[in-house]
């Protein structure tokens, strides 16, 4: 019955990427994304989201620093 796991795109079934959202009203929202469909929706502020997110952030911080060295 649940095959549809949260953390997957809804169409494809491919794993998505979740990202932090930073708002000029200094709002922060974590928005799931499709490598094939692009964004999807915005996901509640809650685990596992929140991990995937920090995850998904450091992984980007770390390619910035060897791109720049
Ligand atoms: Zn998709």
């Amino acid at each position: 019955m649940n095959d549809s796991s949260p953390e997957k795109c809804p169409r494809c079934k491919r794993e998505c990427i979740f990202k932090w959202k930073d708002f000029s009203n200094g709002m922060r929202h974590i928005a799931q994304s499709c490598p094939i469909h692009g964004q999807i929706k915005y996901v509640p502020k809650i685990e596992p989201y929140i991990s995937l997110a920090n995850a998904n952030q450091k992984k980007n911080n770390t390619v910035q620093k060897k791109l720049f060295e």
